[in-house]
């Protein structure tokens, strides 16, 4: 029992039980690999619109300082509490070790509903939860970025605040910004281009043409409208979407673009169809060949894991699938093709990463500079994994996280141990 304790977590340290198994990590090197360095928890008093005050709780855990400053996100979601968040950290660092990057993990959250609030309300809790965090962040400490219920314009917040406190602007402090307050081209898009670009490659690795393939995408915000997008550009055929309000299925194929102008007028997908419903629990288990969980974490299970009838399963969200549907899945390897989130939705904090280098140089590239060095990163994670995968056939996920681990662990060993 640890302070983090509870299912989210459990699920990391499960996970991460598997890849120590595998690399025969001492069992006394093991706590100091996952556990995290700091959390710190806060309470945010705001002003309501109706004249009262409300109390809200905020987090952020960083997980590890080893190789540079701790990264990302910042989740506002009722479902926020101290274990999801640290679990969101550890999986951070596995995919930044990864991508390459010389980052820990980290995240950060308030436990709230984005869409209770009013713009004002929004603005006052977004940056009353910077100013708490002004003394355990920095650029050269934690940088956050947006995650499920934050956006870039909470960033431009975060960043205002904290500049403000400072006496200057300091745009690194956090990525994900608008491209008007210091943010990147393709930093908005690059975690939904960077599943469509990993789903292409899995297909290429098993001669499936996109042309005639179908994808379902679970969860319409940031990530999985682009990656719907992208997928669409692609030739694919998607045939169901979903989001919190509902689901939509047209097996002949869905109006993305259209979808993705409704989404962003009207907030979600509710109120684009009739006649397109679906019960939302059938989606995961619908037949198709790309199935992309991009919304939250452990909607794969054992049950649905047995069921899932796609080829390619693109983890976009991070966490969606729990350890024991991954024990079939691993059984199922021949079957389903597993892009692991730690690979799968790393474009995101790859993009990050190169915000943060612009920012720190004050010199911008164009979006195709972005794009490229993003897709060349990618390429690289997916063929390591791929190689480590076929090496020691194991499965994609113990690929990917293992090789996350032995890089943290590598760094960790050479610094030694202070004092
Ligand atoms: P978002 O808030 O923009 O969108 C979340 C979407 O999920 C919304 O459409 C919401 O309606 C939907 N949703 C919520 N609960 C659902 C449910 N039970 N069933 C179906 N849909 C549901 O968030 P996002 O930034 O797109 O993040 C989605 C996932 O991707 C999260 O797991 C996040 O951690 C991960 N991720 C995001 C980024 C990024 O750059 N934004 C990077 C890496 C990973």
């Amino acid at each position: 029992m640890t302070a983090y304790s509870g299912p989210v977590f459990e699920m990391a340290a499960q996970q991460f039980e598997v890849i120590a198994e595998y690399l025969c990590i001492p069992e006394d090197a093991r706590a100091r690999l996952l556990m995290p360095k700091r959390a710190v928890m806060v309470s945010c008093p705001i002003h309501r619109d109706d004249g009262t005050t409300a109390v809200f709780e905020g987090y952020r855990v960083q997980h590890h300082l080893t190789l540079g400053p701790t990264k990302g996100g910042t989740r506002f979601a009722p479902s926020v509490d101290l274990g999801e968040v640290a679990a969101l950290a550890v999986w951070m660092s596995w995919k930044c070790a990864l991508v390459g990057l010389p980052y820990g993990g980290a995240k950060g959250g308030i436990s709230v509903d984005p869409s209770s609030l009013s713009k004002r309300e929004l603005e006052a809790l977004s940056r009353r939860y910077m100013q708490e965090m002004i003394p355990f962040v920095g650029p050269h400490t934690d940088v956050m970025a947006p995650d499920m219920g934050t956006n870039e314009q909470i960033m431009a917040w975060f960043m205002d605040t904290y500049s403000m406190y400072q006496g200057q602007t300091i745009t690194e402090i956090v990525t994900g910004k608008p491209v008007s307050a210091g943010g990147t081209l393709g930093r908005r898009e690059a975690t939904g281009r960077g599943v469509a670009h990993l789903v292409h490659r899995a297909a290429d690795e098993l001669k499936l043409r996109l042309g005639s393939a179908t994808a379902v995408v679970q969860g319409f915000g940031n990530v999985g409208s682009i990656a719907a997008l992208e997928l669409y550009n692609m030739g694919v055929k998607v045939i169901a979407v979903s989001d919190h309000t509902g689901a939509l299925h047209q097996p002949a194929g869905l109006d993305i673009p259209k979808l993705v102008r409704h989404a962003s007028s009207q907030g979600s997908l509710a109120g684009y169809s009739n006649e397109l419903g679906l019960d939302p629990l059938e989606m995961l288990t619908i037949p198709c060949d790309i199935l992309a969980p991009a919304a939250v974490e452990r909607v794969i299970d054992a049950t649905i894991a047995a069921n899932l009838r796609c080829r390619i399963l693109a983890e976009a969200a991070n966490g969606p699938t729990t350890p024991e549907a991954d024990r079939i899945l691993e059984q199922r390897a021949a079957e389903v093709f597993l892009i692991p989130d730690i690979l799968c939705n790393s474009g995101g904090v790859v993009v990050s990463y190169f915000e943060w280098v612009q920012d720190l140089q004050r010199l911008f590239w164009e979006e195709d500079e972005v794009m490229r060095r993003e897709y060349q990163v990618l390429d690289r994670a997916f063929e390591r994994v791929l190689a480590r995968s076929k090496r020691d056939k194991v499965f994609n996920r113990t690929a990917a996280m293992a090789i996350g681990v032995e890089r943290v662990r590598g760094a960790k060993e050479t610094r030694g141990l202070f004092p």
